[in-house]
């Protein structure tokens, strides 16, 4: 796979509107995007701290992943996301070491790059995405 950096931290939270001002304040930076994916059912914002952004994800609806984690988890850190030069490539490699692939293709994801995510029961309980432009 080998991740050049981490491109994200996607962290689920109940109400973005809310979030949005104290994210703004701790991390003295303005919120630069907000962008409904409606693939995965989520109202994304985002941050950019260095070449590292963080995501929050507002589900826009219970069934959805976000609403399904915000239901068992609450609010918190949701996935790692990790730059690699090409989603696909990484995904296939990924699925050669063993690990279990929870999109077995890159689909397009926020910001338009191209995402996969890795099973959590095969990394340690870290949910894993990889992306690239
Ligand atoms: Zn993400």
């Amino acid at each position: 796979m080998k991740p050049t950096h981490i491109e994200h931290i996607g962290i689920a939270v109940k109400n973005l509107d809310e979030c949005i001002p104290f994210y703004e304040k701790i991390l003295g930076t303005k919120c630069y995007s907000i962008e409904e994916v409606k693939d995965q059912r989520v109202r994304t914002a985002f941050f950019m701290i260095g070449q590292t952004k963080i995501e929050l994800l507002e589900s826009t609806d219970p069934e959805g992943p976000i609403g399904k984690f915000l239901e068992k988890r609450g609010e918190g850190v949701h996935h790692l996301a990790f730059a690699v030069e090409d989603t696909d490539t990484a995904l296939n490699e990924a699925k050669e070491a063993g690990i279990e692939l929870i999109d077995k293709q890159s689909r397009k994801g926020a910001e338009g790059l191209k995402i996969g995510f890795l099973h959590p029961k095969s990394t340690k309980g870290v949910l894993m995405e990889l992306c690239c432009k």
